[in-house]
């Protein structure tokens, strides 16, 4: 991975429980968690031939709507992670590509819990305005419904052990 020596602030990495990422000491708050991707959890290697020699091809940044629980209560949070691009060395390949995260979809700036949160509130009857509350307005009425319907959509085409809650719920809501 990367030279760049980076100080961990266990506490608030423990706190957030996202294997994936590391929080940054002396940066941020109770609200606001600096990341980097954990070099043990997140695999780079390059999407299109697999090779695993590649070269950092420069920094990107993005926000995350996140949500923790602390002492016993959900806390909103922003995750901001800043990661490498790289690009593959492999001969004939030059692929650019940036590393997966399991932690969000790659088009989604809210964490799959917080969209699996979602889902659960709009199964006990919560309007998506009062979800949006919830979330202390960090996002609009319209993008709690997209999210909901977003991670529906990816939770029915999941066959693992991490969706059977959501099978669950399913068979619930259709048993009558
Ligand atoms: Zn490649």
């Amino acid at each position: 991975m990367g030279s760049k020596i980076y100080k961990i602030d266990v506490r608030r990495t423990k706190e957030l429980k996202l294997p994936e990422l590391l929080v940054l000491a002396d940066r941020g708050d109770r609200e606001h968690f600096y990341c980097v991707p954990n070099p043990e959890k997140v695999r780079v290697s390059c999407p299109h031939c697999g090779d695993t020699s590649v070269r950092i091809q420069g920094i990107l940044h993005r926000n995350y709507l996140d949500a923790i629980l602390r002492e016993d209560e959900s806390a909103i949070i922003t995750v901001s992670l800043e990661f490498n691009k790289y690009r593959c060395t492999a001969p004939d390949c030059g692929c650019v590509f940036q590393p997966q995260f399991s932690f969000a979809a790659p088009y989604m700036r809210t964490t799959r819990r917080v969209a699996d949160a979602i889902i659960k509130m709009v199964d006990v009857g919560m309007p998506y305005s009062e979800i949006a509350e919830e979330l202390k307005k960090r996002i609009s009425r319209q993008a709690v419904g997209q999210i909901y319907h977003r991670r529906v959509k990816e939770l029915e085409d999941d066959t693992s052990e991490e969706a059977a809650w959501f099978r669950e719920l399913m068979r619930k809501k259709f048993r009558g």
